[in-house]
C-alpha cells in the first residue's frame, strides 16, 4: 500500500490507470471504493464479470497494510496471486494446499507488511493461528468474495463463511466488503444478517446483460439443434456447451468434433493436464468451443465468448445466469441458448429426491428448480423474468425468444384434466403407477404391445387425448410437472399426483399452458 497517511479518491484513479492500466471506472466502482477506502462497509452486488475484484483490490493498494480477501475458490488463488504479481501487486495466500514452509514465508511477507493482498479460505480465518497472525499485523481491509457462501438456503452454502461474523467483532476498526453475483432478496438479507452488516452501504448493479439474446428451445435431438445452431449462427465462434454428465460431455464433443467443429471436452473427470490444456486451448486460440461440466468456468475471463449452450437444464436460475453470463463478455452480440425437455424434469427431480441432506434441503433444491421451469415455461420476455428473479425490474427486451417470436398460450385445463385422470385410475383401479410414455400411449388411443400387455386400452380414458400429438402431450406433462400438478418419482420417472392436483380434476382451477412450437426440420427423433 501507498505510504500517504490520508488515502485519498485520487489515489484510486491513480492505481487504476498506473497499475492496472484502466483508463475509467465502470459502473459504481468508483463510489464503492470511495466507500471502503473512507473505512466504511460495503455490500456490493454485481453480476459476474461486472468488476468486482477492483472494489477490493484498490483499497487494498490505497489504504495501509494488507487487504485480506476471504474466497472459497482455494483452486484459482494462485492464478490470482499470479495475476496480480505481474502486475507489480504483492499478493500471496495461505490455504490447505501449501507446505509449512510456503505458508510461512507469505507470513513473514504479512507481518513485515509487505503485502498488499493476502488471500485466505474461509477455514483457514477459522484457526487460532490465522486469527492471532492478523492480530499481529496489520489489515486494511477484508473482502469477503462469493460472499452468498453464507446464506443457508443458496446453492453453494459454506457452514466455514457463518463464522466471519467475527471479523467485526474482532477487528472492529477494519472495513469489510462483502461482495456476490447472487442478488435474489432473500440471499441479499441473510448476508447483511449473518456478517452484520447492518451499517454497510449497498451497491446492487443492473444484472441486465443487454448483448445477450436468451433463448430456451424444446429439446427434440439435441446434437442436431445444437450443430444447427453452431453451424448457421456461430461458425467459427468461441463458445461453451454445458452438459450435465461427464459422459454426456465426452459423447457431444466427439460429435462435435466428427461434425467439423472445434469442439475441446472439459470435466473434473479428466486427466488434470489433458484438461488444463483443453482450457488453454480455448483461452489462447480463436473459435474453440468447450464442452464442459458446469466446473467449467470459475474464475475463467474469456471477453468474446459469442454463445453457451446448455444441452441439460440448469439446476437453478442463479446457475443458469452464472453460465450464460460467461456469453459476451466484451458487450458485443452473444447467444444463451437452452434446449429443455420433460426429461430433464425427470431426470432433475430424481436427482433431488436422491440427494443427500435433510428433507429442508431437499425443498430448497426443488424451490430453485421451481423457478428455473418457471423461466423455461413462461410466456412473457425472458429478461424480465430473469430480472425479476434477482429482484430487479425491466420491460420486455426485444432480444430474447419470446420478445422476437411471441409464445402463444392455450387453455390446457381439458387436457391436464384428461391427464391426471389418466394417472389417478390407473393408481385408483389398477394400483399401477407409469411413467410420462404409456400414459400418452393410453391418451392417445395407442394400441402398443405394452398397452395391450397390461389391458389399458379396456380403460375409459383410452383415446380421449387423440386430438393432441406426442410433442403436444409431453408438453403438457412438462408443464404440469413444472407447475407442480403433477409429480414424478422413483427410478423410472412413474408419474404420480400432487396435493393441488385435485384443483385441477375438480375443474377449481384452469391451467394455461405455452403452446408447443413446431420442431425444427433438423430435429427429428422424439427425445425431448
Ligand atoms: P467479477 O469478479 O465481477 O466477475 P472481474 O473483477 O473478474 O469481475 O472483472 C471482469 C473483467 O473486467 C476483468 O477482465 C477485469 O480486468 C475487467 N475490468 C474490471 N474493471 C474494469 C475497468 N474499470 N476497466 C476495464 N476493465 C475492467
Ligand atoms: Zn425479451
Amino acid at each position: 500500500a501507498l505510504p500517504d497517511t490520508s488515502p485519498q479518491t485520487s489515489d484510486a484513479l491513480q492505481v487504476l490507470h498506473r497499475v492496472f492500466g484502466y483508463s475509467s471506472f465502470r459502473g459504481e466502482q468508483q463510489e464503492i471504493i470511495e466507500q471502503v477506502i473512507s473505512g466504511g462497509d460495503a455490500l456490493v452486488l454485481m453480476p459476474t464479470g461486472g468488476g468486482k475484484s477492483l472494489c477490493y483490490q484498490i483499497p487494498a493498494l490505497v489504504r495501509e497494510g494488507t487487504g485480506v480477501v476471504i474466497s472459497p475458490l482455494i483452486a484459482l488463488m494462485q492464478d490470482q496471486v499470479n495475476a496480480l504479481n505481474a502486475l507489480g501487486v504483492r499478493a500471496g495466500f495461505l490455504n490447505s494446499t501449501q507446505d509449512p514452509y510456503e505458508r510461512q514465508a507469505v507470513e513473514q511477507a504479512f507481518l513485515a507488511d509487505e503485502l498488499d493482498l493476502l488471500y485466505l479460505a474461509p477455514e483457514r480465518l477459522r484457526t487460532e493461528s490465522a486469527q492471532r497472525l492478523l492480530d499481529r499485523g496489520r489489515v486494511s481491509v477484508f473482502a469477503i468474495d462469493e460472499a452468498h457462501c453464507v446464506a443457508q438456503w443458496g446453492h453453494d452454502f459454506r457452514p466455514d463463511y457463518l463464522a466471519l461474523s467475527m471479523l467485526h467483532e474482532r477487528w472492529p476498526k477494519v472495513p469489510r466488503i462483502a461482495l456476490t453475483a447472487t442478488a435474489t432478496e432473500a440471499t441479499h438479507a441473510e448476508i447483511v444478517a449473518r456478517l452484520g452488516l447492518e451499517d454497510a452501504r449497498h451497491f446492487v448493479a443492473s444484472f441486465d446483460r443487454p448483448n445477450i439474446q436468451y433463448r430456451i428451445v424444446g429439446k427434440n435431438n439435441p446434437l442436431a439443434q445444437l450443430l444447427e445452431l453452431i453451424r448457421t449462427e456461430h461458425a467459427g465462434d468461441a463458445g461453451v456447451v454445458y452438459c450435465l454428465s461427464r459422459a454426456s460431455v465426452e459423447k457431444t464433443a466427439a460429435s462435435l468434433v466428427q461434425h467439423g467443429i472445434d469442439a475441446v471436452p472439459y470435466h473434473a473427470g479428466m486427466d488434470a493436464r489433458a484438461r488444463a490444456a483443453n482450457q488453454a486451448r480455448f483461452l489462447r486460440e480463436e473459435g474453440v468451443v468447450v464442452v464442459a461440466t458446469i466446473a467449467f468456468g470459475m474464475g475463467i475471463d474469456k471477453p468474446d465468448v459469442r454463445f453457451v449452450a446448455h444441452l441439460d437444464l440448469p439446476k437453478s436460475v442463479e446457475g443458469y445466469y452464472q453460465e450464460t453470463g460467461r456469453a459476451g463478455r466484451d458487450g458485443e452480440p452473444a447467444t444463451a441458448w437452452l434446449a429443455y425437455g420433460l426429461q430433464d424434469v425427470v431426470q432433475q427431480r430424481k436427482l433431488i429426491d436422491g440427494s443427500e441432506g435433510d428433507e429442508a434441503h431437499r425443498r430448497s433444491l426443488g424451490m430453485h428448480l421451481d423457478a428455473m421451469l418457471a423461466l423455461c415455461e413462461t410466456v412473457e420476455c425472458r429478461r424480465v423474468g430473469l430480472l425479476a428473479y434477482f429482484g430487479q425490474t425491466g420491460t420486455p427486451c426485444g432480444n430474447c425468444d419470446t420478445c422476437l417470436a411471441p409464445a402463444e398460450s392455450w387453455d390446457g385445463t381439458v387436457a391436464a384434466q384428461k391427464l391426471l385422470s389418466t394417472v389417478w385410475r390407473l393408481a385408483k383401479e389398477r394400483r399401477q403407477k407409469f411413467g410420462a410414455g404409456q400414459i400418452i400411449d393410453i391418451l392417445q388411443g395407442k394400441k402398443t404391445a405394452k398397452v395391450i400387455q397390461f389391458d389399458h386400452d379396456a380403460l375409459s380414458v383410452f383415446g380421449v387425448g387423440a386430438d393432441l400429438g406426442t410433442a403436444e402431450w409431453r408438453g403438457v406433462v412438462r408443464q404440469l410437472l413444472a407447475q407442480r400438478l403433477l409429480a414424478v418419482e422413483g427410478d423410472y420417472g412413474t408419474l404420480v399426483l400432487t396435493e393441488e392436483s385435485g384443483e385441477v380434476l375438480g375443474g377449481r382451477r384452469s391451467v394455461a399452458m405455452r403452446k408447443e412450437k413446431a420442431p425444427a426440420a433438423a430435429a427429428r427423433k422424439e427425445s425431448g
